[in-house]
């Protein structure tokens, strides 16, 4: 595969480079992706994604540029659905896969797990280190606190069941909660997630 592409949260969420070929595509269907969203405009990858019968979806985002806030929530609302709805696995990107996939991955981590701007952006740098140029660190902080508040996304705020902090629904526990619970380091948690058993959790109380 010619992609350059890192698991954020195990067999769920990947954050990749561009594909430049249906193989690309093929071959990350093969590890699990059944959803595509992409920042990038590419000719052709509509069209590959319908012969491999992956949804595929576009939010287009200026490259090396801060994307707003509209963006921000567009496609943190996109991955709530297939990821924590549906339960599928998404494939994100952009060109590289760094800059704006990086912008996008860590609202949707620090919003999903209750983290901090800086916690969300230093996790998603260690799991893919160059991710998020300086100038899109300001959108992680905006778009978090205003999550936070209650002023993006709203109606995908829950709450931790221990402390309070607002966090993605239907999850039940914010990382500091579950650190104190299973004594691992944030980027240990983040990266081996389990989803599945999480919102079973979540769903069964
Ligand atoms: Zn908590």
């Amino acid at each position: 595969m010619s992609l350059y592409a890192n698991w954020l949260l195990k067999g769920r969420l990947l954050a990749s480079s561009q594909p430049q070929s249906l193989d690309d595509l093929f071959e990350a269907r093969k590890i699990g992706v059944s959803v595509v969203l992409s920042f990038e405009t590419h000719p052709e990858e509509r069209d590959w994604c319908k012969k491999l019968g992956l949804r595929f979806k576009e939010v287009a985002l200026n490259d090396f540029e801060p994307p707003s806030l509209s963006k921000i929530e567009e496609a943190v609302n996109f991955l709530h659905r297939y990821l924590l709805t549906q339960k599928r696995s998404v494939m994100m990107h952009c060109y590289a896969g760094l800059g704006r996939t990086g912008t996008i991955s860590a609202c949707f981590i620090g919003a999903l797990f209750g983290l901090s701007a800086e916690d969300a952006i230093r996790a998603v740098r260690s799991i893919r280190p160059g991710s998020i140029e300086e100038d899109q660190e300001e959108s992680v902080k905006t778009y978090l606190e205003k999550f936070r508040g209650g002023k993006a996304n709203p109606e995908l705020r829950g709450f931790c069941s221990q402390c309070g902090a607002p966090i993605l629904k239907p999850m039940d526990l914010c990382i500091h909660c579950i650190n104190v619970k299973s004594q691992r380091d944030t980027v240990k948690i983040i990266q081996s997630f389990n989803f599945d058993s999480a919102l079973n959790i979540c769903t069964g109380r």
